[in-house]
C-alpha cells in the first residue's frame, strides 16, 4: 500500500506583526495562499514500527529533526500505530526561503498518513495536531487563502485572489525565521500592512487592489540584513512585476504577475541574477 502527496508552497501576501506577547511569541494577523511549486511525498507502510525518511535533496535533515518523521511520530503515538512508514520526499520547494516548505511537508505526511493507515482524522484533528509541530502547519493541512491570527494557528478561510503568475526568486541565502522575529523592535514598527484594504480586494477580486495592498513587516528586518535580497526585490519591480513582496521572513521574494508573457519575460530577466527562479500559478 502507498500514497502520494503533494505539498504545496506558502506564500504571504501580508504580514503584521500586532504585538510580543507574554509567552514571548509575536501575536501576527497574516494573509496567507499557497502557488503550484510543490514537493512530492510518497509514503509506503512498513511491517516494523520504524520511521525512515529519504529525499533527493541532501541538504535537508533526515532523522527526527525533519518535520515529515515528527508528524508520522505525532501520528504512530497518538493513535498507537504499530506499523511503520517509509516516506520519499521530493523536495522543489527551496528550503529555510519563507515558503513554509517543512510545515507542507509535514501537513502532507498528516494527511498521507490518514489515508493510508484509515485513521478517519477530521481536517479539525489533522490541524490540531499541525499546530504541535508548528505554527505553519494547520494552514498548510487546507491550504487555499486564510487569514492567520494568534501564533499563526487561527485561521480564517477566505476568498483566493484572482488567477495570476508568481515569479519567485531565492538567493542562496540561510535566513533563520527565529533570528529576523528576534531582531523586529515589535512596538517600534512604523509602517503596518493595509490588511484590511488587502481583505476588500481579495474580497472584490480587484487584482490590482491586491498588489498595491501587499505588505510584509519582516522585509525591513531581512532586507537591511541582506542588501542583496532589497537588489532582488528592486530587480523584480523594475522588470513589471505588478505587485512585489518579501513572503515570510525571507529570503523568497514574489511578485505577482497577471499576464503570462510578461510572467516570463520577468523569469528570464530574474534567471541571470539568481538560480532559484519559479513562475507558478498561484493556486485558486
Ligand atoms: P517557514 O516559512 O515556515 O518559516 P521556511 O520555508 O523558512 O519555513 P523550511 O523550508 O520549512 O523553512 O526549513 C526550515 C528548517 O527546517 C531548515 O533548517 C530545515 O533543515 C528544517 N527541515 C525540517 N524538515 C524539513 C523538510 N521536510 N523540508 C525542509 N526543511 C526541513
Amino acid at each position: 500500500m502507498r500514497v502520494l502527496e503533494k505539498a504545496p508552497a506558502k506564500i504571504n501576501l501580508s504580514l503584521d506583526v500586532l504585538h510580543k506577547r507574554p509567552d514571548g511569541f509575536h501575536e501576527v494577523e497574516m494573509v496567507m495562499t499557497m502557488v503550484d511549486l510543490a514537493d512530492r511525498l510518497e509514503m509506503k507502510e512498513l511491517p516494523r514500527d520504524t520511521i525512515m525518511i529519504s529525499s533527493q535533496a541532501g541538504y535537508i535533515p533526515l532523522d527526527e529533526k525533519n518535520l515529515a518523521f515528527q508528524a508520522a511520530r505525532l501520528v504512530k503515538d497518538r493513535y498507537g500505530v504499530q506499523k511503520g512508514v517509509y516516506i520519499h520526499l521530493d523536495k522543489k520547494i527551496p528550503v529555510a526561503a519563507g515558503l513554509a516548505g517543512g510545515s507542507s511537508d509535514a501537513a502532507a505526511t498528516l494527511r498521507g498518513l490518514n489515508r493510508l493507515w484509515g485513521l478517519g482524522m477530521s481536517v479539525e484533528e489533522m490541524k490540531a495536531l499541525g499546530s504541535e509541530l508548528g505554527s505553519d502547519v494547520p494552514f498548510c493541512v487546507t491550504g487555499g487563502t486564510a487569514i492567520a491570527r494568534g501564533r499563526g494557528e487561527q485561521l480564517t478561510p477566505i476568498a483566493s485572489p484572482p488567477a495570476c503568475w508568481v515569479v519567485l526568486a531565492k538567493l542562496p541565502l540561510n535566513v533563520s525565521t527565529a533570528d529576523v522575529y528576534g531582531k523586529l523592535r515589535a512596538a517600534e514598527i512604523k509602517r503596518h500592512p493595509d490588511t484590511a484594504g488587502l481583505l476588500s480586494a481579495i474580497e472584490a477580486q480587484d487584482f490590482g487592489g491586491i498588489c498595491s495592498s501587499l505588505g510584509n513587516v519582516l522585509e525591513e528586518v531581512t532586507l537591511s540584513l541582506y542588501p542583496e535580497v532589497k537588489r532582488l526585490r528592486d530587480c523584480m519591480e523594475r522588470l513589471g512585476a505588478d505587485g512585489v513582496l518579501m513572503s515570510g521572513s525571507g529570503p523568497t521574494v514574489f511578485g505577482l504577475v497577471e499576464k503570462e508573457s510578461k510572467a516570463e519575460r520577468i523569469y528570464n530577466g530574474l534567471r541571470g541574477f539568481c538560480k532559484d527562479v519559479f513562475a507558478v500559478r498561484l493556486l485558486t
